[in-house]
């Protein structure tokens, strides 16, 4: 996703908003207030890091971040209406003491940098209007060769390939043991519920019907796609499902190898840790894998991996630059639901922000150096992350267990290493981020003989302070048409 910064320049519009017929509308609309009057919504909110209750674990010896970029392109020149879409996804793994090394000074040593990191990337390309497979509709064309992105995107750093679609039927088994079948809420075609289909796919069980089902289904990216003009808001819902996915098949990898490891690793990931559109309801299923994993490890005494999304731009990003001045360094801010229906999303009060998509908590950070930080933290051992707001009876709230940071016991520790790995090279991001996003947006093609020759330079990892003796730098396969 791009950095707030790499927006199209807004002076290019001056012209067409100065226009009378924009400011005599303006006049008659709200927007969100850029300065902040009497700031004690803001100052009530904040808590020293330091009073945040710390979870017993070790400090953390990695981080793997995630970014993706994508780009619809015209296919072939003089029929633009011939459309593919083009997904990558990097990975980047940063060995922690020695990129804070490279770091010391707050200005980053290059050299050491490229060292303390090991970068991959995965690509597909997906269609888009007006490119077909032989004899089926452009629609169904998405979903097969999205159905074949997935199954052929595999990491294989933990032994067997383990791809997307493994991740896919993870989420809905549980950590360590994918689920053998999934069910469907409906047939794409007919529309006939909830029908079963494996990592191999199926068929829709309705006579009359017959369709050909994929597990991707269950995503139902396609019910956005249109065989007519763009596809660039499927392709970025299809772009973060690979992301997320492509996550949890590291944390899974890492749970069925060698569990304690996960209790030194911090997993980024760009954006909200949440799903959007017609995949919303994937959401349950993130959040049940992430309370199965944090009870598996519980019984074994392991605290679970350190997890958290950063945001780069929106209302978030755009709330918390506003408020800014207002939250010390090294404060972070809770940010109740009537706060944010108010403020930010201009709802009503006990309005049930949240519900259907998020499996973590967004919190505002202010770092030590005075960046700000929008995050998604999970609650542990699990439970929805946002609850509907509570009335007390006397026009306040009762704060519910979401809203209590007893919830999330990994918070603290997030933001901490979080504070340690930003950088004055990026502003309002950290460097595992940064890393991903500069190599997912590597252009088509140059991309992985680079990236290889880097994985190939940078594998001198510190096996015996983190024990992992079997670890493979992340190699994303994807393996050619
Ligand atoms: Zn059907």
């Amino acid at each position: 996703m791009p950095y707030p910064d790499e927006r199209a320049s807004r002076i290019g519009h001056v012209q067409t908003a100065l226009s009378p017929a924009i400011l005599e509308a303006m006049e008659r609309w709200n927007t969100p207030a850029l300065e902040v009057g009497d700031p004690s919504h803001v100052t009530d909110r904040v808590t020293s890091l330091e009073e945040i209750q710390k979870d017993q674990r070790p400090d953390p010896t990695f981080a793997i971040a995630f970014d993706g970029s994508n780009q619809e392109v015209e296919a072939r020149p003089g029929y633009p209406s011939v459309r593919v879409g083009y997904v990558q996804i990097a990975g980047v793994y940063v060995d922690i003491p020695r990129f804070l090394n490279a770091n010391r000074s707050g200005l980053v040593d290059a050299r050491e940098l490229e060292r303390a990191q090991i970068t991959q990337t995965v690509n597909s390309v997906l269609p888009g209007s007006n490119v077909f497979l032989k004899g089926i509709t452009g629609r169904d064309t998405w979903r097969a060769e999205f159905d074949r992105s997935f199954v052929e995107s595999e990491i294989d750093d933990f032994g067997d390939p383990f791809s997307l679609t493994d991740a896919l039927m993870t989420i809905h088994g549980g950590p360590g043991s994918p689920a053998s079948s999934l069910t469907l809420s409906k047939c794409p075609t007919c529309k006939a519920p909830n029908q079963t289909v494996t990592a191999l796919g199926g068929t829709c069980a309705a006579p009359s019907c017959l369709t050909k089902l994929y597990a991707t289904d269950v995503m139902r990216g396609y019910e956005e796609f249109t065989d007519d003009g763009e596809n660039l808001l499927t392709l970025t819902r299809a772009m973060n499902m690979a992301e997320r996915l492509l996550l949890v098949s590291y944390i899974d990898g890492f749970y069925r190898e060698e569990s304690r490891n996960l209790s030194q690793g911090i997993f980024i990931t760009d954006g909200p840790l949440a799903v959007y559109g017609p995949a919303a309801p994937m959401k349950s299923q993130f959040l049940e894998y992430w309370s199965q994993l944090c009870a598996a490890l519980e019984t074994r005494n392991i605290a679970p991996p350190l997890l958290v999304g950063i945001e780069k731009s929106g209302r978030f990003v755009d709330h918390a630059r506003a408020i800014q001045s207002h939250i010390p360094n090294g404060h972070v801010m809770m940010l109740d639901t009537p706060y944010v229906n108010q403020y930010v999303v201009n709802q009503e009060l006990d309005h049930y922000y949240g519900r259907d998509e998020f499996y973590g908590r967004r919190f505002i950070y202010k770092t030590s150096t005075g960046e700000v930080l929008v995050v998604t933290v999970p609650r542990v051992p699990g439970g929805r992350p946002y609850e509907k707001p509570q009335r007390d009876g006397n026009g306040g709230f009762i704060p519910v267990p979401s809203e209590q940071y007893a919830s999330y016991p990994t918070l603290r520790a997030t933001l901490e290493v979080l504070d340690r790995m930003q950088t004055r090279l990026y502003p309002n991001a950290v460097i595992p981020i940064a890393l991903a996003h500069s190599a997912s947006s590597l252009p088509l093609g140059t991309g992985r003989s680079v990236l290889t020759l880097l994985a190939q330079k940078g594998l001198k990892m510190p096996q015996d302070s983190i024990g992992l003796s079997q670890f493979k730098p992340p190699r994303y396969g994807h393996r050619g048409r």
